[in-house]
């Protein structure tokens, strides 16, 4: 089963990822993360991706596309996997039908004003994981590998409006997209626990499967 995550940015696309791939052994692929371990790689497509994403903009179609259609062929990808923040608009979403079949797309419905909070509290750790600052209680480690948090690059208040704005322009109209062939999934991220948006998310995937 191969499934598109959609949400605006903060939705909880990265951490609503990682528990399902581990319940329903589907590989987890985050363009961010890719272009990320570019940017500490210092890679070409590293420098190029930066200037973008510091400025909450999306990476070139064409970049993006190619590096998805070949993560696409590695063989760990050819047993069902999740697409985190891609498709991003329009054209993302029509290359990727040429390359892939999309069988369902899971749109994580969040109130817009609880998105800027989210994220600008929002630390990581290397390993995946993320918490919210409000739930860390002064803690500064992973708790799953006991590596250091920080704050990613983007996420600050000026970066974050810029994501938004990004999103809702480009992004947000992939919603009717996926509607319109049948493939939409809407849940609601907005209240409740991570753990209780995921109890709901599995309790409609299992309808699927
Ligand atoms: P979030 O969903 O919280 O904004 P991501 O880690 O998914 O975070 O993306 C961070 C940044 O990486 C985006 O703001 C954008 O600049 C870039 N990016 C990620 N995926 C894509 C994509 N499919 N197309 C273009 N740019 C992308
Ligand atoms: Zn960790």
């Amino acid at each position: 089963m191969n499934i598109i995550l959609l949400g605006a940015p903060g939705a909880g696309k990265g951490t609503q990822a990682s528990m399902l791939a581990e319940k329903y052994n589907l590989l987890h692929i985050s363009t961010g993360d890719i272009f990320r371990a570019n940017i500490k790689g210092g890679t070409e497509i590293g420098k190029l991706a930066k200037s973008y994403m510091d400025a909450g903009l999306l990476v070139p179609d064409s970049v993006t596309c190619d590096i998805v259609k070949d993560r696409l062929t590695w063989e760990d990808a050819q047993h069902g996997y999740m697409l985190d923040g891609f498709p991003r608009n329009l054209y993302q979403a029509g290359e990727l039908d040429k390359f892939a079949t999309v069988d369902l797309c899971l749109n994580i419905d969040v109130d817009v004003n609880l998105l800027m909070d989210r994220i600008c509290g929002r630390r990581v750790c290397a390993c995946g994981e993320s918490y919210h600052v409000s739930t860390l209680n002064g803690k500064t480690t992973c708790a799953k590998c006991g590596g250091e948090l920080y704050r990613r690059a983007d996420d600050n208040p000026e970066t974050v409006k810029a994501r938004l704005n990004t999103y809702f322009e480009q992004t947000a109209p992939l919603i009717d997209y996926y509607k319109k062939q049948g493939k939409l999934l809407t849940v609601r991220g907005g209240k409740g626990s991570p753990n209780e948006v995921f109890a709901q998310i599995c309790v409609e995937l299992d309808k699927r499967i």
